[in-house]
């Protein structure tokens, strides 16, 4: 059996990867780009950074710089009808995921129309929408580097997952340089975030031999900087490689996929607002746990490759090892469990059962090796609050 691998054509890795832009464009022939960002890339003074190159290049643009935190449909509308009104032949995401996942979702409705539901899940989505060149800020989300966009539907609070090679960009610029400013929190919840993407693609039912390498490769850089990063944000040699285990990260569950910790996770965000891979972090512990006994030994590897379990330990042993770790990571970054966070448990009870609905409507359970029903979702929602 093969697998079939889908990558961006270009990645650009390292210090000021992000400056190289202006010649990407001018080399695919492009010569009119629409920005897709939000106006923390603005105040940061990135946005300058890249137009200043583009400039140079004699590269025209225009700046949509109002992309929000866990994208919704009417969030993308304005971004839509300029990118349909302008008439641009290349397109630039800077930001984190959320930037990203953005100009994603723009980039296809400019092109073919229709309403962002008509694009998700199950649908696969191939066709190629403007040419999108993405700058991740944050480390992360991996969107530079995957076939996925994620916008909600808030008529439903659903976190619509639209997968397809017309959703990869055809170049990723990681520059580790621009996560240097990312706030702690945001620093451990994006970080948590590359995390899961590794482990839950070297667990998932659809791992494949090229998935695995870039799995491990991503939890080997990830799992000895997280707290490095959270504790010094200056820490450059440590930005630079979680900025590209996060990249890899992507590149792993994007060519196999995420599994149940990120099927439980986007409905906690739809519905109560929690930051991606902060709703992550608050399952991955308990949905590791629940996971392990169907896959000891995958789960072993991870402990291994993250540095935590020794070569030589029984897979039983690296598994305790792999909970102990988890626990702590969330407790020194500082995890709020869900009431913490400011969650109301009457409320968060109450939807439980469209939670494991729309998770389960995901497919992301699905490839968990241990896939529970409707009713083991339920239970294991509540028992977050335990
Ligand atoms: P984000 O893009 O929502 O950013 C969080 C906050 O950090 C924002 O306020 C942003 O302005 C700020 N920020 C970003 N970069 C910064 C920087 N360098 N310095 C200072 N502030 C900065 O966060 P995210 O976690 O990167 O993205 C989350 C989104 O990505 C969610 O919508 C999630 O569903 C999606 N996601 C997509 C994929 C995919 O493959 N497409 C994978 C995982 C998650």
């Amino acid at each position: 059996m093969s697998s079939q691998i889908i990558l961006p054509r270009i990645l650009q890795v390292g210090e000021h990867a992000s400056l190289a832009v202006a010649d990407i464009l001018a080399s695919m022939g492009c010569s009119r780009a629409l920005i897709v960002t939000d106006n923390m890339m603005v105040k940061l003074g990135y946005v300058a950074n890249i137009t200043k190159v583009l400039e140079q290049q004699h590269i025209t643009f225009d700046v949509f710089s109002d992309t929000v935190p866990e994208p919704t449909v009417a969030s993308i509308q304005a971004g839509v009808e300029m990118a349909r009104a302008g008439d641009y032949d290349g397109m630039i995401a800077l930001g984190g995921g959320s930037s990203i996942d953005s100009a994603k979702a723009i980039a296809m409705l400019a092109q073919y129309g229709g309403d962002m539901k008509d694009y998700r899940f199950p649908r696969i989505v191939n066709e190629p929408g403007v040419p999108l060149i993405a700058i991740p800020t944050t480390a992360g989300t991996g969107s530079e580097a995957t076939r996925v966009t994620i916008i909600t539907d808030e008529t439903n609070d659903e976190k619509m997952l639209c997968i397809g090679t017309g959703f990869m960009p055809v170049a990723a610029l990681v520059d580790y340089t621009l996560t240097i400013s990312v706030p702690a929190r945001t620093t451990a919840d994006t970080g948590i975030d590359a995390l899961t993407h590794a482990i839950e693609a070297y667990v998932s039912k659809k791992a494949n031999v090229y998935s695995d390498t870039q799995a491990i490769a991503a939890m080997k850089l990830i799992a000895p900087n997280l707290r490095k990063v959270y504790q010094n944000g200056e820490d450059q040699q440590a930005r630079e490689l979680m900025m590209l285990g996060s990249t890899l990260a992507g590149v792993a569950f994007s060519n196999a996929s995420v599994a149940l910790v990120h099927g439980m996770s986007r409905p906690i965000g739809a519905f109560f607002h929690v930051p991606h891979g902060l709703s992550n972090a608050m399952l991955l512990p308990d949905v590791t746990e629940y996971s392990i006994p169907a896959a000891p030994g995958r789960y072993a590897d991870c402990a291994r490759a993250m540095g935590i379990a020794a070569p030589q330990d029984s897979d039983q042993q690296a598994n305790k090892k792999l909970l102990t770790e988890l626990k702590a990571l969330n407790e020194e970054l500082s995890v709020p469990t869900p009431e913490q966070f400011g969650i109301d448990k009457k409320e968060f009870f109450s939807v439980c059962p469209t939670m494991a609905e729309q998770a389960l409507a995901s497919g992301s359970p699905g490839n968990n090796p241990r896939v529970p029903s409707a009713e083991e979702l339920v239970s294991m929602y509540q028992a977050l609050w335990d």
